[in-house]
């Protein structure tokens, strides 16, 4: 049995295979090929879209982690695909280096993470695959095919954001910054007044975001900037609010919104009147993610920069018209443009909408509606996150799709890393590869 972080995509009959090698792991691709089963790799298994499901094979890579080798000079790491971001984050640490910029958690796999597009926020940081400089796949045979820019470099546009369809990712090559640390300014705006003051927040901080409080005109703004002041000391603080408030106390409200949804505006107001100031240092890798035990299901999209302001105050309308039960603030973040084939970034900078739902609470209606707002702005969908976008509308999304699906099969012809739902998304047919 397997299932995702929400539980919304399971597994039941499905066995996940951890091999101890990647000689192992090539066998493991070579007798599904003669079996003639699909085989989908699990990283941490927090995609909330159902990348991984499948009825054939699942192959953890959790047993192959870890940093192979550091370029110091170069700036560059090779990690194994299934190391954690928060393992890479502190062996980094060790050597003085770490990642240029990360997304809210840390738990996800390296390889799981860049493969959707993971991005955090910060105008001038692209999403994570951007870190990468080199890769090393198993192929749909069982061997090993590299890319880099100048080796096999269109696998290298195509594979730094390919959800897997392309092969098994067994070592990335990650481009590096010395290890820095982070202050983190939270604070309290109206929504109007942030979205007036967004260019010059933007400007003025490495990284900002913001969440913006169904049913109130509240903000929480989080601010991020490099600094040489020393680690924070009170621990015990950031557990009362990162762990008990956000996570424990905001846990029992959903259950009570949950069991009672008329109260969830009310719910979204008192949190909003519990918002302040705070400041926080840390590592930027500790800085930068959050601890979030609360489930729920997401729904995310990517933007042009200059019409998110536009699409979040039509969702605002639509929340206050609809009035769908919600208490989970909306996120607000930005990417910078880049060049990868799948990027939900390719070609321009991006702002990110989050939308989520308590787990177990109704989210069809109100993301259905988010989705075509979204849709009317040039939004693409976060590939890890919930949305019903498949084969022609995405291809009128992606300048580089049609090269993409070529190099999905020239890498996989015979549809070795495909499922129904990967076919549906990639617009092939039932059974062709
Ligand atoms: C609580 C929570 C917070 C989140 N925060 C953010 C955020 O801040 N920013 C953001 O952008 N996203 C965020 N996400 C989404 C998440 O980062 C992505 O869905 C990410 O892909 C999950 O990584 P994973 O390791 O769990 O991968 P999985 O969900 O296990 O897999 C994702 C994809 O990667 C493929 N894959 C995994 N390993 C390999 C490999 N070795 N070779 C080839 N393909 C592979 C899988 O086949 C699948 O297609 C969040 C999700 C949750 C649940």
């Amino acid at each position: 049995m397997w299932q995702n972080w929400s539980g919304y995509v399971s597994c039941p009959d499905t066995r996940v295979l951890t091999p101890g090698s990647e000689a192992e792991l090539a066998d493991i691709v070579r007798q599904a090929s003669r079996n003639n089963q699909p085989v989908r790799v699990v990283g941490g298994g927090h995609s909330f879209s159902p990348l991984v499901a499948t009825d054939g094979v699942i192959v953890s890579l959790d047993a192959l982690q870890g940093v192979v080798e550091i370029d110091k000079p170069a700036g560059i790491a090779r990690v194994r695909a299934g190391t954690r971001l928060f393992a890479l984050g502190a062996a980094l640490a060790a050597e003085g280096l770490a990642m240029e910029n990360l997304g809210d958690i840390n738990v996800q796999s390296i390889a799981g993470a860049t493969s959707t597009g993971t991005h955090g926020t910060g105008i001038g940081l692209g999403n994570i695959a951007t870190q990468i400089v080199g890769l090393k796949f198993v192929d749909a045979e069982g061997r090993e095919i590299s890319a880099s820019p100048t080796d096999n470099p269109d696998l290298f546009a195509g594979g730094r954001v390919a959800l897997g369809s392309l092969g098994v990712l067994t070592e990335l090559s990650l481009r590096l910054v010395p290890s820095f640390r982070l202050r983190l300014v939270r604070g309290k705006l109206s929504l109007d007044e942030c979205l007036a003051r967004a260019d010059e927040l933007i400007a003025r901080n490495r990284s900002f975001e913001f969440y913006w409080l169904p049913h109130t005109d509240a903000v929480l703004t989080k601010a991020w900037n490099v600094t040489d002041e020393p680690v924070d000391q009170r621990g015990w603080q950031r557990y009362l609010s990162d762990v008990v408030l956000e996570n424990m106390a905001f846990g029992a409200l959903c259950r009570v919104g949950k069991a009672v949804p008329a109260l969830c505006p009310p719910i979204s107001r008192f949190c909003a009147s519990l918002l302040s100031s705070s400041t926080q240092v840390d590592a930027s890798w500790s800085m930068l993610s959050t601890v979030r035990q609360v489930r729920f299901n997401e729904m995310e999209w990517s933007v042009p920069a200059e019409r998110g302001a536009d699409a979040l105050r039509e969702i605002r309308a639509l929340i206050a018209r609809r009035e769908f039960p919600l208490m989970f603030p909306l996120e607000y973040r930005w990417v910078r443009g880049d060049d990868i084939w799948l990027s939900p970034n390719h070609g321009r900078d991006s702002v990110h909408i989050s939308v989520h739902q308590y787990v177990g609470m109704p989210w069809e209606p109100y993301f259905d509606a988010v989705q075509a707002i979204c849709l009317t702005h040039g939004g693409r969908p976060h590939w890890g996150k919930v949305h019903s976008l498949a084969g022609p509308q995405l291809a009128r999304l992606y300048p580089r799709w049609d090269d993409f699906l070529a190099l999905r099969e020239r890498m996989d012809p015979a549809g070795r890393f495909l499922t129904p739902y990967l076919r549906k998304l990639f617009g092939l047919g039932a059974t062709a590869g």
